[in-house]
Parts: structure tokens; sequence; C-alpha cells
């Protein structure tokens, strides 16, 4: 699966090179060179990590990584400063970055810690064997066993069902369920989205009808509990 990376770098001499030079390591890169529509865009598409200055025009990089984080956007956040100061550090990871590095630097260390931060983040998020119920989703090998016996998911069921499991216990709206595992963007099918979530419920709700797991939430969309 492609890794999408968004740069929100204002110095378009660093942003050329970084979008290059990570396009070139297979990366999907997407730039912005505004804090605001950085932010934007950081907080609308599904990206897998931000690459985000501190010194921007309009929103600086410590607004726009709190107003993320105050969002409830999750994605990691890199954070680049041309300031070589503690206190840089401490305020970036104070304002919910993931890790930091100053200008100047080696492009190979940039890419070295972008990727380490992409393991640990991934390690985190999608746990090997995850349980629910009496069900168990073994996300290394795909498979996914009820009751011991093996159950037959399409790919999207299985993506969808990842997607719900990463983010259990919050309210994923259908929008968002739609851009993030269909990869849609503007007007999308939400009958789609609601055949998928009723067949992954035939096949691991012991009451389809009355889920304990895959739970609706009226006129917004979804909420994985794993409790049962
Ligand atoms: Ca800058």
């Amino acid at each position: 699966m492609t890794r999408r990376i968004l740069i929100i770098e204002d110095e378009p001499g660093l942003r050329l090179t970084l979008t290059d030079r990570l396009r070139a390591e297979g990366f999907d890169v997407s730039s912005e060179a505004d804090g605001y529509r950085g932010f934007e865009r950081a907080a609308g598409a599904g990206f897998d990590l931000i690459i985000l200055d501190v010194m921007l025009p309009n929103l600086s990089g410590f607004e726009v990584c709190r107003r993320l984080r105050e969002r409830g956007v999750s994605t990691p956040v890199f954070m680049l400063s041309a300031r070589d100061q503690v206190v840089d550090k401490v305020a970036g990871l104070q304002f919910g970055a993931d890790d930091y590095l100053a200008k100047p630097f080696e492009f190979s260390e940039l890419l070295a810690r972008v990727q380490a931060l992409l393991r640990r983040v991934a390690a985190q998020s999608a746990p090997a064997v995850f349980r629910f119920g009496s069900v168990e989703v073994d996300f290394r090998r795909t498979e996914v066993l009820r009751d011991g016996q093996p159950v037959q998911l399409s790919a999207r069921e299985f993506q969808l069902l990842r997607y719900m499991v990463e983010h259990r216990d919050e309210t994923l709206a259908r929008e968002r369920l739609l851009r993030e595992v269909w990869e849609y963007s503007g007007a999308a099918e939400t009958r789609t989205l609601d055949v998928h979530v009723g067949s992954l419920r035939q096949k691991l709700e012991d009451n389809p009808r009355n889920p304990a797991h895959i739970l609706t939430v009226r006129g917004v969309g979804y909420r994985f509990n794993a409790q049962q």
C-alpha cells in the first residue's frame, strides 16, 4: 500500500527537493506552502504522515499541529524547524507532534526517521491479532476466525474492519469511512458503505440485527466497540 505524505513547507527549494526525493522512495506526496491551507488539507484527507515546518505564513506549524489534534486528527506529525533549540522541540511535542528535526538536515536522516515513525504508528494501531466477542482477526495473515472457524471476507470488508478496529471507540462519520477506506473524494455512495457494514455484521456478529460491535451512530455513521 502506498503511503501518503503531506509536506507543509513554505521554502520552495526544500519543498520541491523533499517532494522529489520522497516520491523516489515510493511515497505518494502532496504539498502546501501555507499554514492555513496545509491545515485544511491535512484535516480533510487521509494522509499517513505530515511533514510540517514551524515557521509558515498564516498559521504556524505549532498551531497547525494543535488544531489537528483538537479536531481529533491523529495522523503522525513530523516537525521541521530552522532553529535548533530545545525549547522548540519541547513545544513541538507539546502541541502533539510525534518527531522533530532541526534544519539543516541530511535527507537520509529524515527518511530513516519518517520510516521509523510510520512503523511505530502501524505497530501501535494495528495489533497483529485482535479479538472481540467470538471473533479473532489476524491482521498480518489477513485471516478472520469466528468460534475458531475461518470466515471469508472480501478485501474491502477486511479493509473496513481494519479501519474500524484501528479507530475503535471513535464515532466514524460515513464520509470519513468512504474517504479513508474507499478513497473516494467528493460525493460518494453511502449505500456502498452500508452494504459492506451489513455484510460484516452478518459474518461477525452473533445477532446481526442487534449488533454488539459494529454499532450504528444515528445520523452520523458507525462506531466499533470491542467490548461485549
Ligand atoms: Ca518556513
